[in-house]
């Protein structure tokens, strides 16, 4: 039993009903940024058109949730989420927060982090933008050498957010240096780790570091399965297993950091290489983790009962 609630596009449901969720992936990005004219918008039925196959593939693998984790700054648009999320019997999560320096929207920019705080806190327990769909969680990014100033500033408004509503902090982070940096400033704003997930924990190559992040309670995610062009998948999955093995199973989540439609191509699809789909952890990295001897009960905690924890508010 996980106690708490999620918040999803189409309202609060009870943690537990979450089920088998996939815990990074995208359905609308635009990486253009906020600055340029036509910054995400596109016409919602073209972005269902284009997206709903992929979900209903997802459908057939058994998978019940998807949390969408492009935050304000890198193409959130809250009426393309409403009208993907009332055309699938998925249930999608979105965030709040901002994306790292150099993405952060305008009216963002000279706010303190308190008066950040507020906002996020006002997007998770009335709504996003001008509607009453609540947000499920706080995403925010680092450039690849850690925090700077301003994302130290979105570190800590994200820390007093979370301690406000119990929702969980969610942030791209490259590489070992930004990690450490990164705890240490969520650390000295308060925020219980255990509230806090690695994004692309599987940018650090040396397990050391998944484990003593593990040990400080953070959920360590390993979320670029399917992405070859980026990753090398044997690689992933030993780091994967080192982890299981060393008894951290129970902080881990995996996800494929995949899709989407991409508002600055006529055709939706990102350059050059397309929509990638989210099926890979299904077809082959679920399946390699049952040849290294990783039982189907580890594989339901990681894939049921972590993200509902994680995602819970509590
Ligand atoms: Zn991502």
């Amino acid at each position: 039993m996980t106690s708490g609630h999620v918040q999803t596009l189409r309202g609060d449901i009870p943690a537990d009903a979450l089920g088998r969720t996939l815990p990074h992936e995208h359905l609308f990005v635009d990486l253009r940024g906020p600055f340029v004219p036509g910054y995400a918008q596109a016409d919602p039925e073209r972005v269902v058109e284009r997206m709903l196959p992929y979900l209903d593939e997802l459908a057939a693998h058994g998978v019940t949730a998807l949390v969408d984790c492009a935050p304000p700054g890198v193409g959130r648009n809250v009426a393309v989420l409403q009208r993907i999320a009332a055309a699938t019997p998925l249930h999608l999560i979105a965030p709040t927060g901002v994306y790292k320096e150099g993405f952060i929207p305008a009216d963002l920019l000279d706010l303190s982090a308190e008066a950040l705080a507020e906002r996020w806190v006002r997007e998770l327990t009335e709504g996003m933008d001008d509607t009453d769909v609540r947000a499920g969680f706080i995403k925010v990014a680092l450039n690849d050498y850690g925090p700077t100033p301003i994302e130290v500033r979105n570190l800590q408004a994200a820390a007093l957010a979370s301690q406000q509503t119990g929702a969980v902090v969610a942030s791209h982070t490259i590489g070992a240096t930004a990690i450490r940096r990164e705890v240490d400033v969520l650390t000295s704003a308060g925020l219980d780790l255990r509230r806090f997930i690695w994004v692309h924990a599987n940018t650090v190559h040396d397990p050391a570091v998944h484990v003593d992040m593990a040990q400080r309670g953070v959920w360590v995610e390993f979320d670029a399965i399917g992405a070859d062009a980026w990753m090398d998948q044997t690689l992933m999955l030993d780091l994967v297993v080192k982890l299981i093995a060393a008894g951290y199973a129970e902080q881990m989540l995996l996800s494929h950091d995949a899709g989407w439609y991409d508002p600055a191509q006529l055709d939706g699809r990102p350059q050059p290489d397309g929509i990638r789909g989210y099926t890979a952890l299904f077809d082959r990295f679920i399946p390699a983790l049952r040849a290294r001897g990783v039982t189907d009960a580890v594989i339901d905690q990681i894939m049921i009962s972590n993200p509902a924890r994680a995602f819970a508010l509590s």
